[in-house]
């Protein structure tokens, strides 16, 4: 296990007049006068002064203490940690990719735009919908694009007293956040005991202000949510839309299309279901599908393919004229292009066949943890779940010992914890999806450490309080973190 960290985690390792680097002395005097005096400093800046072997150990330890899920099994629900196959970093370092500029022309990108036209059709194949933009560089991006095409849509249609969202109250934070920041009004759908929406609570709360309804299928509970076409049906008999948070993809991946069910927007994660090292902020990216009828709302630039004589060329098309209900433009490009070749990379790799794998497997895995660890964690939704589930702490509640202490403790095992304390349904969530990239190996130690923790927690609770012993940072104070993080460089420690 990844036990041994060797890394001191000392960042002030400046000295004065260490240097990294030789370089010839430079002659800046016949540049000076033609730099505006008020460009130029007066004092050098302070930059660490470190030599060369000490800012590789430096970077190559902080490397090894951090957790990845090429260092071990990370089960962070919710978010997808699946392995990343090389092949797909690969891809997306080749020089013809990695070196391009946005302001090339056409005629000098045309692989490029291929591929990004190609990851577009694919996508709207997988999804079933219409057509793909690759535009948005994250979930909650994507979130914001579709529910401005909804907007769109029936401001088109001169519909303009549709100002409300309703979100399930299962929902991940990013819907309601998107839908206050799209200028639209949040109302809560509850779900019902078996993890799913309540449809005649939603029936309840249609009318003609209602623009849309954000769903997650499966669901942030892992349940797949059965009674979509009724949704559908209430939804877009009351005139509003339907929008699919696909984040929770990847269990449908090959079996069954958001756009057959009856969604008329949708996102795609594609750091979540098509690989992509993600975490800590990034990177990422939300491609948004819309139904026939839509795009003509989706955002610019957009690639677009002409076939002269037989042979197809690639162009962008900024809109304006041709598409003057288009939203614009939304990113400052097409979207995080790398991120993209990636996941281009991924579904190619797997092909029709090993794509339909991944979201069996995946559920598969989910099911063989949530069975074999029910009679020592509590259960609330006792279902067959899709590729993720909740627990709501231990089962035996007289340890006190809560769930935060379980995932603190699991560190010192060498697993990433589970998303904990999300969904807000439970007092103690703890949020487990394997993914479908795991052997039956690793999803077998991780239950016997789950188990050995349950026990712990009876025996020696104390452990558990003070976990993690082994990580390099024992247990970080959070709130001050946030409040007051000390995120720059600040010149060297005075006492040097
Ligand atoms: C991760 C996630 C999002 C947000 O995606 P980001 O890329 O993190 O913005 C939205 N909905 C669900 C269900 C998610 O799991």
């Amino acid at each position: 296990m990844n036990k041994k960290y060797y890394g001191k985690l000392i960042f002030e390792l400046s000295r004065p007049g260490r240097r990294g680097y030789s370089l010839p002395q430079n002659n800046y005097d016949d540049v000076l006068h033609i730099l505006p005096n008020n460009l130029l400093r007066d004092e050098a800046p302070k930059l660490p002064e470190v030599d060369e072997p000490t800012v590789v150990r430096h970077y190559t330890n902080m490397s090894t203490n951090n957790f990845g899920v090429d260092t071990g099994f990370y089960p962070l629900g919710s978010c997808t940690m699946k392995y990343n196959p090389k092949i797909n970093e690969e891809m997306a370092s080749l020089p013809a990719f990695k070196a391009l500029h946005p302001f090339q022309p056409s005629a000098t990108v045309q692989g490029a735009l291929e591929a990004y036209y190609t990851l577009q059709s694919l996508l709207s194949e997988i999804g079933g919908m219409a057509e793909f933009t690759l535009n948005p560089y994250a979930g909650a991006h994507g979130e914001l694009t579709g529910l401005m095409v909804i907007r769109a849509y029936h401001e088109s249609r001169g519909d303009i007293k549709r100002d409300k969202v309703i979100i399930p109250d299962s929902a991940h934070g990013t819907n309601p956040a998107s839908a206050a920041v799209a200028g639209l009004k949040v109302v809560e759908v509850k779900s019902l005991a078996d993890g799913t929406v309540d449809v005649e609570a939603l029936k309840a709360l249609l009318d003609d202000t209602v623009a849309a309804v954000m769903m997650t299928n499966p669901n942030t509970v892992g349940i797949f949510e059965s009674n979509i076409p009724k949704i559908a049906e209430l939804v877009h008999g009351s005139g509003a839309l339907l929008y699919y948070d696909g984040a929770n993809l990847n269990p449908l991946l090959g079996v069954a299309r958001p756009g057959d069910m009856g969604f008329d927007v949708m996102h795609i994660n594609l750091h979540k279901t098509f690989s992509t090292p993600h975490g800590g902020g990034g990177p990422g990216a939300g491609p948004v599908g819309v139904r026939a009828g839509l795009e003509k709302f989706l955002p610019n630039p957009r690639v677009v393919k002409h076939t002269v004589e037989e042979e197809n060329i690639f162009g962008l098309d900024f809109g304006t004229e041709k598409s003057p209900l288009s939203l614009g433009r939304i990113s400052a490009w097409l979207g995080n292009f790398a991120v993209e070749l990636r996941a281009l990379s991924y579904i190619l790799s797997l092909g029709c066949d090993g794509l339909k794998m991944a979201g069996p497997l995946a559920t598969l895995n989910a099911n063989y943890i949530k069975e074999s660890l029910r009679d020592l964690y509590e259960l609330p939704i006792d279902r067959v779940c899709k590729h993720e589930f909740v627990f709501d702490g231990l089962a035996d509640k007289s340890t006190g010992i809560t769930t935060l202490n379980v995932a603190k403790r699991l560190l010192d095992y060498g697993f990433h914890a589970p998303t904990i304390y999300f969904p807000l349904l439970f007092h103690e969530s703890l949020m487990i999806e394997p993914t479908e990239t795991e052997s039956k190996e690793t999803l077998d130690e991780f239950i016997s450490v789950m188990r050995k923790i349950a026990y712990e927690a009876k025996e020696s609770p104390e452990i558990l309080k003070n976990a993690p012993l082994e990580t390099p940072i024992r247990k970080p104070d959070d709130t001050s973190a946030a409040l007051n993080p000390v995120v720059t460089y600040s010149g060297m420690p005075s006492s040097c």
